[in-house]
This record gives structure tokens, C-alpha cells and sequence, in this order.
């Protein structure tokens, strides 16, 4: 498993075509999408979002030739391959769900943490509690900041010599699931263990914006079981408060949760921490944390009508294997995907965006690695950019491939480049034909209404024969998924 999770250069890959619809996910949502999103229209105020609906049309899209693609060519080989676009979507495509995932990871291993020991902060609530923070992002920001506020607090206390105005580092998630496919928010918070003070500005004038700041780190020293569980019963009373404060849970309600035994439903881990040296490690917790909710290699077809989604992590109180209709397990995935804009990730203390101390710390994370080019002299012999508008849109589409560049070529390894890329449907047609690919994307199957439905369901049962609707959802080898990464 963690050799899976190792980081893969750019540079040794080859480029491999996915074939999504092939895997049983995409079959699932090609045959009940449309079913799914007819009975849910039905359902009045529980009718889905728009956004959602969206990304399930766009995850039907992602990656087949059939809607596009561009063009890469070897120039030592002349080798040629087609890469269809992707949709970059967040919460039900696999595949853009995984490379989002690694390249978050590689992001802030590479160039915003510094090489310093890393901790892991782990919050959970009281089931009560989750109920109100499935559906309110800002209740789930003011959770945040509690518990952030609430650690910093703590790292303050156990770094000796810093100052009481000393700032923590850290990148908070907000998991929105369970490892069962249920919803459950909870947090995930990677922070620098220890604190960070200004030391001096570096040219500094009456105000310059713009001074260099250089910084102090404090480590945190003694941070034991105790001291945990100090911060636990800490932000058990904080939170409840704020809970009581906003009128979603009665006072009577709060003194009475504050007197469950242990912990209340609350639960703060902390045990895990990375060493400063330990950059694998360090980008294996944030590829965890940045993790989607499901994982195509978790789900099985048990027979026509059921899937089997394997608990990776099973709990007491939740079951090894999920069983599910193909509507129920689009219905889990759907309440799964995030609501529009809200963040991946969020940059806390001296790693947000507005701190002083940022360039100063993130400076830290590695050795330079890009150079940047200096700035072109007046009479600089080199043409300027292009700034044409097919500069911009060439751009555009690279970025909806989605592909890690350079591009190596499968038959001599050499570097390949995109030469075009072909959107026009009459060309799309023409050189699919030509290189025998199926010139019609994956037929969707129409809604099934829900007395329809019933009775396939019923028919199914007594005939025990599966009508030709469903043949694309039959058990067949799993092709190989382009899922570079694991976890
Ligand atoms: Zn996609
Ligand atoms: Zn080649």
C-alpha cells in the first residue's frame, strides 16, 4: 500500500489511456443516472442541485474521445496518441478526483510546508452536532477556527521562548465523509509543530508593504496524551458554546452534553506526526487528507441489481461491505459532493494567504526549483509573449486535458508534444473512424419512472433474467484504471 502511494515522477510516466467507461462506476451512472435524477426531481425541496447534476454530466463526459481531444506526437518515434479531455470535476469522477488529490499533495509538500515536524489534528464531533454542520458551511468554518484557535493555544504553551502573539502554520480539511460512503464532517488539520514569530524585517521603511520578514521557529516540546486531552475538553466546552450561542441546541441540551462520559462524542486525535526530514511521509498524510470520498477500487458488482462498496477503514459501527442498489449508491455519492466554491482546503496563521510571515516560511518547504526568468531588458532580443487570443485558448485546453506534462512517449521515452487539439465534431468523427475508436460517446439510458422501475424490479425477481436495458451494467473484467494513485 505505501508503495503505491510513493510519489511517481513526472518525468517517469507514460502515458496510458483510461478507459472510464469501462469501469463499473461509470456504468452505474451511465445506466441510472438519468432514473435517479427523475425520482429525486420528484421529491419536492429534496430535489438535487443544480451543481450536482452538473458534475454527474460532466463525470459522463470525462475522458472520451468522442467529445474531443488533443493531440500528442513523439518527434523521435513519430508515435501518436490521442488524450480525451477530463473533467476536472470534484466528488464523483475518480480519476480527476485522484489527480486533484496529488497534486494538492505535491503542492504543499513541495513549495508550503517547510521542513519541519508536521502533526496531524484530527476533530470529531457528537453525531448531535454533525446533523448541523452537514449542511452549514459557515458553522463548519467557525468549528475550524475553534479548534485551530484552541491548538494554537496549546502549541503556544508547549513551544518554551516564543512570544503569547506567536502564530502556528496549518492546512485545514473538511471531510464531508465517512469511510463507508455515509456523510460525517469531521476535521483533518496538518500543522507545523511549534510556532513562528517575526525575528526582524530585512529593509524595512515607514511603510513599505513589502518588507522581507524573516522568522523564528519555535518546536513544541511535551505535547503528551495529557496535553491532548487538555485541548479535547477544551474545545469540547468551546464548541458546545458556540453551538448554544447560535440557538441550534437548547442550554439544558449543553450542560447535559457537557456531562457525557468520555469525551461526550468528542474525540481529538494527535498522535501522528511527521518528521521535518520525512517529505514522503509528509506528502502521504496531506494525499490522506486530501483524499475524495470513495475510491473506485472499493466497489465490486455483487449481481445485477446490488454493488458491493468495501469499507477500507470498518468500524464497530459500521459494516465491513455496503451493499447497494445502483440508485442507492448514486444517492450516496451525489450527497457527497461539495457545494459550489467551497474550499479544498484552507490556509491557517502564517501559511494564509495575508500573513507577513508566509513568504518568509513557505520559503522553507524546499530548495528552489523553478528559476525565475529574469526580467526582459529593454532591448532584449527575444520576442515578446504571445498574447493572441489563440494563445489563451491553446492554454485553456491543455488545462482540460488535464495531463502531467511533459509527456513521455510510451515506445522510446522521449518527450512528446501536443500538436493539436481537435474539438470540431465532423474531425473528432473522421479520425476515430480512421483509427477504429467509437465516434459516439457511451449511450446514456434514459430515466426509468418510478412505477417502471418497480416493476423491472419486480419482473427481475420473478422472471430472475435481466432485461437488455441493463446488459452495460453485467460484471466484465475490470480494465486497468489510469488511477496512478492509491491509498
Ligand atoms: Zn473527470
Ligand atoms: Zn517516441
Amino acid at each position: 500500500m505505501d508503495a503505491a502511494v510513493k510519489r511517481i515522477a513526472p518525468q517517469a510516466q507514460c502515458y496510458q489511456r483510461r478507459r472510464p467507461e469501462k469501469t463499473l462506476w461509470y456504468r452505474t451512472v451511465q445506466t441510472h443516472f438519468e432514473t435517479w435524477l427523475a425520482l429525486s426531481a420528484g421529491q419536492g425541496d429534496e430535489s438535487p442541485h443544480a451543481h450536482i447534476e452538473q458534475a454527474f454530466r460532466r463525470y459522463l463526459d470525462c475522458g472520451i474521445l468522442a467529445n474531443g481531444f488533443a493531440r500528442a506526437h513523439c518527434d523521435e518515434c513519430v508515435h501518436d496518441f490521442l488524450i480525451a479531455f477530463s473533467c476536472k470535476g470534484r466528488g464523483v469522477c475518480p480519476s480527476c478526483n485522484t489527480r486533484r488529490m496529488a497534486e494538492t499533495a505535491a503542492h504543499l509538500t513541495d513549495h508550503v510546508f517547510p521542513r519541519l515536524p508536521v502533526r496531524q489534528w484530527v476533530l470529531s464531533v457528537p453525531k448531535r452536532l454533525r446533523y448541523f454542520l452537514q449542511r452549514d458551511t459557515a458553522l463548519q468554518g467557525a468549528v475550524l477556527r475553534i479548534l485551530l484557535r484552541g491548538v494554537e493555544l496549546c502549541l503556544r504553551e508547549h513551544s518554551p521562548g516564543c512570544d503569547p502573539t506567536a502564530r502556528i502554520g496549518a492546512i485545514a480539511f473538511i471531510h464531508r465523509f465517512g469511510s463507508s460512503l455515509n456523510a460525517h464532517v469531521h476535521f483533518h488539520c496538518c500543522i507545523v509543530d511549534g510556532v513562528f514569530q517575526p525575528a526582524a524585517k530585512i529593509g524595512e521603511t515607514a511603510g513599505a508593504a513589502d518588507a522581507v520578514v524573516e522568522v523564528n521557529f519555535h518546536a513544541a516540546t511535551g505535547l503528551d496524551a495529557a496535553a491532548i486531552a487538555q485541548v479535547q475538553a477544551q474545545l469540547r466546552q468551546r464548541i458546545l458554546r458556540a453551538f448554544a450561542r447560535r440557538g441550534l441546541i437548547g442550554k439544558g441540551d449543553r450542560d447535559e452534553m457537557m456531562g457525557w462520559e468520555h469525551g461526550g462524542g468528542f474525540s481529538l486525535d494527535a498522535s501522528v506526526c511527521i518528521e521535518g526530514r520525512d517529505r514522503a511521509g509528509l506528502e502521504r498524510l496531506l494525499r490522506y487528507c486530501a483524499r475524495p470520498p470513495f475510491a473506485l477500487e472499493h466497489l465490486h458488482q455483487m449481481d445485477a441489481d446490488h454493488l458491493i462498496y468495501h469499507n477500507p477503514k470498518p468500524r464497530s459501527d459500521s459494516p465491513r461491505d455496503l451493499v447497494l442498489t445502483p440508485l442507492e449508491l448514486i444517492d450516496k455519492i451525489a450527497a457527497l459532493i461539495p457545494p459550489p466554491r467551497a474550499h479544498r482546503h484552507r490556509y491557517y496563521g502564517v501559511l494564509a494567504p495575508n500573513s507577513p510571515m508566509r513568504a518568509a516560511v513557505t520559503a522553507l518547504a524546499s530548495l528552489p526549483v523553478i528559476v525565475p526568468q529574469p526580467v526582459a531588458a529593454a532591448n532584449s532580443e527575444d520576442p515578446p509573449p504571445r498574447r493572441a487570443a489563440s494563445h489563451y485558448l491553446w492554454a485553456m485546453l491543455l488545462a482540460r486535458i488535464y495531463e502531467t506534462l511533459p509527456l513521455i512517449c510510451p515506445m522510446c521515452q522521449a518527450q512528446m508534444r501536443i500538436i493539436a487539439f481537435i474539438t470540431d465534431a465532423s474531425t473528432v468523427r473522421k479520425i476515430l473512424d480512421h483509427i477504429g475508436e467509437s465516434v459516439q460517446p457511451p449511450r446514456i439510458a434514459p430515466a426509468r419512472g418510478p412505477p417502471l422501475w418497480e416493476l423491472e424490479q419486480a419482473h427481475r425477481h420473478q422472471a430472475g433474467n435481466d432485461p437488455q436495458w441493463d446488459s452495460a451494467a453485467q460484471p466484465e473484467p475490470e480494465f486497468e484504471f489510469d488511477q496512478r494513485v492509491a491509498w
